[in-house]
């Protein structure tokens, strides 16, 4: 129909017809731009430019320092052999190991801690938790010293293992508190507290720490929580500096914070110092995305990201750790 009519039209004027052909075109042209917005269709985009226009919300975070750090010698814990434990401390510290500690003790005291009784002395800890443990050793750990340090039940113990699952005792409680006075005035967290399994004939899953908080002298708990890197460049927890948000009303309603362990002095002085983005292996690693804490982008190609290169989860915030980044500034004990 219109063929035919066009047919006529050219073999009549041929001049209108070019006109109206051209009219055609013009107007397709311009509703194909508005619909697009007059900008260039996404299919004609890289993927690059593509993916910089979101913009990936930046959580706040404070620095802090933790005097603290344990960890396990998983293969040789188990109950009937004691469980082996590497404290590393930044200050003259007490290392307390609670057996058998009961679940509900162990989440009344986290509470008190942040309701009004703060725990920052082994004796504060077993006041909280009622005493409702089994056996309890306390060892002193000098300043800097990483010496293994071998808890275990008293020989003769009647203690073999704790029962099936769902287990009403933890296995073993650890506490690292300052043992002096005065370093409470210093560091804004003052207690570690770690909750570790041990094995055993009934549960013969691996020795490990399940859980792991940190209590602050403003009645704080942080759940402390790993960053995922490559395994060829491990964050150690030794010598370690934390970084936590910095949202009062969040950590009002969420009393369990999360917190991230970075390792610092561990990078400087083994191997390379330089962890290589997985994308552009050419800027260092300096992001971490959450909520799956993979830290394996440099901050340029975190902008680019969207969803997580390692497990494709999407990225919902992140932030840097580098602690030069001017979202940070340090946090000092009258902050809180
Ligand atoms: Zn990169
Ligand atoms: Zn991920």
């Amino acid at each position: 129909m219109a063929d035919v009519f066009l047919v006529m039209l050219y073999e009549n004027s041929p001049g209108i017809s070019i006109l109206v052909v051209s009219l055609c075109f013009v107007i397709t042209v311009a509703v194909v731009l508005s619909w697009f917005g007059f900008g260039v269709p996404v299919i004609l985009q890289s993927s690059d430019d593509g993916m910089s226009h979101l913009q990936i919300p930046e959580r706040r975070m404070v620095q802090v320092k933790n005097p603290f750090a344990l960890e396990i010698n998983s293969a040789g814990s188990s109950v009937s052999g004691g469980v082996r434990l590497n404290p590393n401390c930044l200050e003259n510290c007490l290392l307390s190991c609670y057996w058998g500690c009961t679940v509900q003790g162990f989440q009344k005291a986290l509470r008190d801690h942040e309701q009004k009784f703060r725990i920052s002395t082994p004796h504060q800890f077993e006041e909280a938790v009622l005493s409702d443990f089994q056996h309890s050793t306390t060892f002193f750990i000098e300043k800097g010293n990483v010496t293994e340090i071998v808890c275990k039940l008293p020989e003769g113990s009647s203690i073999k293992d704790f029962g099936t699952l769902p287990r009403a005792r933890y296995p073993l409680v650890a506490l690292l508190s300052l043992a002096e006075p005065e370093d409470r005035e210093i560091y804004s967290i003052v207690a570690s507290v770690s909750v570790i399994h041990a094995s055993d004939d009934k549960y013969k899953m691996t020795s490990r720490i399940l859980y792991q908080y940190l209590l602050t002298a403003q009645g704080n708990v942080f759940d402390l929580k790993q960053l995922f890197m490559s395994a060829d460049n491990p964050i150690s927890a030794l010598n370690s500096e934390l970084v936590f948000q910095d949202d009062e009303e969040k950590k009002q309603e969420e009393n369990e914070a999360e917190m991230a362990v970075i390792g610092t002095i561990e990078e400087e002085s083994h191997g390379t110092g330089r962890r290589d983005c997985v994308v552009c292996q050419n800027a260092s690693i300096n992001r971490v995305l959450l909520p799956c804490r993979h830290t394996c982008l440099c901050d340029n190609c975190a902008e680019r990201f969207y969803q997580c290169p390692m497990c494709r989860t999407h990225v919902s915030e992140s932030f840097a750790l580098s602690q030069n980044e001017r979202q940070y500034r340090d946090m000092s004990l009258d902050d809180s």
